[in-house]
C-alpha cells in the first residue's frame, strides 16, 4: 500500500486546510515538550508569526531516564487545544501506547509515532484503525525498508493518511545525538507516494546545526520540516540544547522561503 509501484501519484495528506505533500513545504514547530500553558503560548504565537503551519509539542514524552520529565500528560493536552483554539494551527503530538491512544486521539490532529515505537506493532495496528494522520518516524536503527513496512501496518487497517519522518539514525559518530539520513527523502520518494518530512532538530541534537540541515532537506525534496523552537532553550525541561529561540527561528524560515514555496 506504501509502495509507488501500485500508486504512482503522491499522497496528499490534509488536515485542518493545511496540505501536506502537495508540492510545497510544510512547517511543524513547537517545543520538544508542553511545560506550561506560558511557554507553549509564546512560542505558538511565536511559530505562528513566523510563517509555521502545525503546532507541535509532546504531552507524553519517551524519555530515556525513568527520572527525566515525562510530560505533562493529559494537562499537556488541554494547553494544546487551548493554543490551537488561539492560533488556529493544527497539532501534532506523540502517542505512546495504547492505554493513552483514544485521550491523545481525541485532543490531537496529527498523531505523532515516536521513533522508539516504529516497530511497536500492536501501535501501529491501533493507529490504523484512527481517522487521524499518523506521523510516523523512523527509528533508531531502523532501514528505510523497515520504515515503509511500518507505514504498511497502519495502511493494511485502513488509514492510509501517513507521513514518513527522518529524525536521523544512530551510527558510529557521537558528535551529531544522530546523524541525518538526508539520502532518505529521495529514497522514499522513489520507493513511495507518501509524504516524507524531516527533523533536523533530533537529527543533530545541536541548534546550530538545524539551519544547515533544514536546507538541506528542502534541497533534497522534503515536503516539511519538524522543528524544535523554546522561547527559552535554556531552562526547556526537554531537548534545550537542540531548541532554536523564535528569532533564530525566523532566520530559518527566511532562508527556506529563498529556496523553495512554503506556501
Ligand atoms: C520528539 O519528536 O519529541 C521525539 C521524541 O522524537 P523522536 O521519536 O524522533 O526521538
Ligand atoms: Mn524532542
Amino acid at each position: 500500500l506504501a509502495s509507488r509501484v501500485f500508486h504512482p501519484e503522491n499522497t496528499i495528506v490534509e488536515v485542518d486546510g493545511v496540505k501536506i505533500g502537495d508540492g510545497s513545504v510544510t512547517i511543524m514547530a513547537g517545543p520538544c515538550s508542553v511545560e506550561s500553558e506560558e511557554q507553549l503560548m509564546t512560542t505558538a504565537f511565536a511559530v505562528q508569526r513566523e510563517g509555521a503551519h502545525i503546532l507541535r509539542g509532546g504531552a507524553f514524552k519517551p524519555r530515556t531516564s525513568p527520572y527525566s520529565f515525562q510530560g505533562m500528560g493529559e494537562e499537556g493536552l488541554k494547553i494544546l487545544r487551548k493554543a490551537k483554539e488561539a492560533t488556529g494551527m493544527p497539532i501534532v503530538t506523540e502517542v505512546m501506547c495504547q492505554d493513552t491512544f483514544d485521550i491523545v486521539e481525541e485532543y490531537a490532529d496529527i498523531l505523532q509515532i515516536g521513533a522508539r515505537n516504529m516497530q511497536n506493532f500492536p501501535l501501529l495496528k491501533r493507529a490504523g484503525r484512527s481517522q487521524r494522520p499518523i506521523l510516523l518516524k523512523r527509528g533508531l536503527s531502523a532501514t528505510i525498508e523497515e520504515l515503509l513496512m511500518s507505514a504498511e501496518y497502519i495502511m493494511s487497517e485502513g488509514n492510509h493518511n501517513v507521513i514518513l519522518c527522518e529524525r536521523g539514525v544512530r551510527t558510529f559518530e557521537t558528535y551529531t545525538r544522530n546523524t541525518f539520513d538526508v539520502s532518505a527523502v529521495p529514497v522514499i520518494k522513489e520507493l513511495s507516494h507518501l509524504p516524507i518530512v524531516t527533523d533536523p532538530s533530533h537529527a543533530t541534537g545541536k541548534w546550530s546545526m538545524v539551519d544547515p540541515l533544514a536546507k538541506a532537506s528542502v534541497a533534497a525534496g522534503a515536503d516539511g520540516l519538524v522543528i524544535e523552537v523554546h522561547h527559552q532553550p535554556e531552562v526547556a525541561l526537554c531537548d534545550g540544547a537542540q531548541s532554536l529561540k523564535p528569532e533564530k527561528f525566523a532566520k530559518l524560515m527566511r532562508g527556506i522561503e529563498k529556496l523553495v514555496e512554503i506556501r
